[in-house]
């Protein structure tokens, strides 16, 4: 094995920190032996805070429209073959119902960016949601908003906001995203969400196009410093619609090296197994667990809106109903040691 790859995952797991240019020593040295290494380390880190639990998320994916044109996904305004819908509250709250028997005590609204969500229309979601089920959380993931917006989000009841970073570093947000898009705002809307009181989730795409080591690199340290509450990170996969439709996916092996990194930099943070890591490996989900995941998101949408909301090709479960989903994610975590909790799922104290 690689001795200084080695020294540094020790160093890791000890000070949960390292410096910037070790951690892209790390990222360009994510052999088998090292991953091996690192996951073992992660599942140590996590067992004592959470154990084999493993936190559902239930997503509604409430609207395909977005005014965003984010090069790399499928609902970017640009993309005309792109079907778009957009639920009703009287179909988010039936949803959230249908997910409350099956016992998810955490909802995910998450949609493009669409105007039509005025934060007066989104506030009254939330309210209606937390008033329905005091017991659970509200999550949203709406993208870019002003502070305001944020503030009155915040008081209407919504506990976590996800808004991925995508990448840390500036030149390469804005190869990815059209000239109106900033990296600067990007990271303006992370604070405020933060000083709002919001649990936050940041979080980067593995594999994205041009992305290099250093800027892998720089992802981490920016993990380390903001510490969110939450990280969602998962392969790139392409969709054929988009300027990225000839890129190649990001991969398994360094999925799996990240998250076990992510563990690591942060014990308690909640890191999920994405549905991308799914889409890109039948048991991605199961090995983003035994890398150092504990958080499942799968999907409550209804059945026939699942497969117009696709942000990259391929993506799995859109066919299934919501109870099959969770039947099926509870199945694939028994079968590699974990159990499905019906529990809000906030982080847990060390
Ligand atoms: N509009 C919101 C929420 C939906 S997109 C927002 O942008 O925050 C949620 C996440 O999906 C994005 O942050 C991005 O990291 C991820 N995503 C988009 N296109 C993708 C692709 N082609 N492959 C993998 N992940 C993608
Ligand atoms: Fe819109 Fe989000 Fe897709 Fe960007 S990533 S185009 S903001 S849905």
């Amino acid at each position: 094995m690689d001795i200084r790859a080695a020294e540094l995952v020790d160093k890791l797991a000890g000070e949960h920190a390292l410096a910037l240019d070790d951690y892209e020593y790390l990222v360009e040295h994510l052999d088998e032996e090292v991953r091996d290494l690192l996951a073992e380390h992660a599942r140590a880190a996590r067992e004592p805070i959470y154990g084999h639990d493993v936190f559902v998320r239930g997503l509604i994916e409430f609207s395909s429209y977005c005014k965003n044109d984010c090069y790399y996904c499928g609902l970017r305004a640009s993309n005309a073959s792109c079907e778009r819908y957009r639920l009703t509250a009287g179909q988010i709250l039936a949803c959230a119902d249908r997910g409350y028997e099956l016992g998810f005590r955490t909802f995910v609204l998450q949609g493009g960016e669409d105007p039509r969500f005025t934060d007066e229309r989104l506030c009254a979601i939330v309210r209606a949601l937390k008033e329905a089920h005091p017991d659970c959380a509200v999550t949203l993931s709406v993208g870019e908003r002003t502070r305001e917006s944020y503030a009155r989000l915040r008081e209407a009841g919504a506990d976590r906001y996800l808004l991925r970073h995508e990448t840390a570093t500036p030149e390469h947000y804005a190869r990815l995203h059209p000239a109106g898009m900033s990296w600067e705002h990007r990271m303006q809307c992370l604070r405020d969400l933060r000083e709002l009181g919001f649990a936050v989730g940041a979080g980067f795409m593995v594999g994205s196009p041009f992305q290099t080591s250093a800027n892998l690199a720089r992802d981490l340290a920016f993990i380390q410093e903001f510490q969110p509450e939450m990280c969602g990170i998962g392969p790139f996969v392409p969709h054929h619609a988009t300027p990225f439709a000839n890129e190649p996916a990001g991969t398994l092996e360094q999925t799996l090296g990240l998250l076990s990194i992510i563990r690591l930099i942060k014990p308690n943070i909640l890191l999920p197994a994405t549905t991308a890591l799914g889409t890109i490996h039948p048991r991605g989900r199961e090995l983003g667990m035994e890398a150092g995941a504990n958080v499942v998101m799968p999907n409550l949408s209804p059945g026939d809106v699942r497969a117009k909301y696709l942000l990259y090709d391929g993506k799995i479960c859109t066919g299934d109903e919501a109870a099959e989903c969770r039947r099926c994610l509870e199945m694939r975590m028994a079968g590699c040691g974990y159990t499905v909790v019906t529990d809000r799922g906030d982080p847990r104290i060390v």
